[in-house]
């Protein structure tokens, strides 16, 4: 029904029962009792509309703790209707503290730092991410303005200028962070950071490998075009110089070859294309091949021995043969002719160990955290000697990381070394 009828119908009603029972009094015991009635009448009318009106006044003053009267007449309408606003009022509170409450989890979970700022920058809001990354504490930070926070120059700078299309790339407390400002609201702006320090890392170390390998590649690659350019320059070059240069050529291109196959190696090991298989592994018997390999690569001018008491592990042969090899060839390499190599699987504390110790020119501590790098060499000519590719234990690393076995190095420079690998307990 339309509000006005439901409300003036009602009310017309009971002024016409007020004059009515006023009416029946005046016909009954004349015009005085009557008018007396209808006075009475009237003012018990006006008596109920004000205790309605404070009662509606004292909720109004404590609208959640007074509990709203039925009413009677038009009031029961107007009470109704404010119960139902109150009520959805209620839950639309309720909504809104369950969308801050997930919006300050997803905030706080989010690995990129959010922070919002007025039109001066001063910080009004920001998550943990943002905190990590400028070095913030919301609670004390709180009211500051920004640039009084991060005192970088280029940070300065950037606010400064306020060309906020381009993200700004920020060398900060040891992390690389990408910085965006977002203006919003028209008095607002978030300030975005994400920390790029892994993806730059890897990006660097994409270009230093291609820059080094492209460097290997060239050295061997000048020497056998050298050798070439010589004897397409002089047809009467004697038959021994000739042998010589053939011998040399042979072996750059045996040794492109070597870096190639490393490079080739290093790249299966790492792609997700190229899962580790599995399969039960006989080590003692990938043990004698990776000595019959040593010994042959020392030709005799050293002593290479091995025991072998360790249990059999599930991995892969191809895999093990390969690190195994790389660690006993460099054990051979490094070490001069008349020195030990030793070779021993056994099943030790923390789990099945192999371990390759040599007698051999040792490695100064400062370099062994960084061997297992690509190209990495203690001494680069000595490597080229050794006919090295800087790439050996860089698969050992990588094999080591599939099969979830550890590399430790324990070394003295003059004295020898030892490369011990621990497989988890079974
Ligand atoms: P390379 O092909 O040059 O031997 P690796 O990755 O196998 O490359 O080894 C990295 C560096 O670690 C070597 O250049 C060498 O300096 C050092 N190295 C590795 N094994 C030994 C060892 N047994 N004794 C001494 N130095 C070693």
């Amino acid at each position: 029904m339309n509000p006005k009828l439901t409300f003036w119908v009602p009310a017309a009603l009971r002024l016409a029962i007020l004059m009515v029972v006023a009416g029946l009094c005046w016909w009954i015991s004349g015009p005085v009792a009557g008018l007396s009635v209808a006075v009475l009448l009237l003012i018990a009318q006006l008596y109920i509309q004000l205790s309605y009106l404070s009662q509606l006044s004292a909720w109004l003053d404590d609208f959640n703790s007074a509990k709203l009267p039925d009413g009677w007449g038009a009031w029961t309408d107007v009470f109704s209707r404010l119960y139902r606003l109150r009520r959805d009022d209620e839950r639309s509170q309720a909504e809104l503290t369950e969308w801050l409450a997930r919006f300050r989890q997803a905030m706080h979970l989010l690995p990129d730092g959010v922070a919002i700022m007025d039109d001066v920058l001063f910080l009004e809001w920001c998550n943990p991410a943002a905190e990590r990354h400028l070095g913030l504490t919301l609670e004390r930070d709180k009211g500051m303005r920004v640039t009084n926070l991060v005192r970088h120059p280029d940070f300065i700078d950037y606010i400064v200028l306020g060309r906020y299309e381009q993200p700004l790339t920020l060398s900060l407390r040891d992390r690389k962070l990408i910085v965006q400002v977002i203006p919003f609201e028209n008095r607002r702006q978030i300030l975005v950071t994400h920390d790029a320090t892994e993806s730059v890392r890897i990006e660097e170390m994409r270009r230093d490998f291609i820059a080094n390998a492209s460097h290997e590649l060239r050295t061997p690659l000048t020497v056998i075009v050298g050798f070439l350019e010589i004897a397409s320059s002089t047809p009467d070059l004697d038959s021994a110089s000739r042998q010589a240069h053939l011998k040399l050529m042979t072996e750059q291109g045996r040794r492109m070859q070597r870096l190639i196959e490393d490079m080739l190696t290093l790249s299966r090991l790492e792609s997700v294309d190229y899962p580790l298989r599995p399969e039960p592994v006989d080590v003692g018997a990938v043990i004698e091949e990776v000595l019959e390999e040593a010994r042959a690569l020392s030709g005799g001018r050293h002593e290479v021995t091995a025991t072998i008491d360790g249990p059999d592990i599930v991995g892969s042969a191809e895999e093990l043969r390969s690190a195994f090899g790389n660690l006993a060839s460099n054990a051979v390499r490094y070490t001069p002719e008349g020195g030990k190599v030793h070779l021993a699987w056994k099943q030790g504390a923390d789990g099945p160990q192999f371990t390759v110790s040599d007698t051999g020119i040792g490695i100064d501590q400062v370099h062994i955290a960084r061997l297992t790098e690509r190209f990495y060499r203690v001494d680069k000519s000595r490597s080229r000697e050794t006919q090295g590719t800087g790439l050996g234990l860089a698969i050992v690393k990588h094999v080591l990381l599939r099969h979830h076995a550890t590399l430790s190095i324990t070394s003295k420079p003059g004295e020898g070394s030892c490369f011990t690998v621990t497989f988890p307990k079974r």
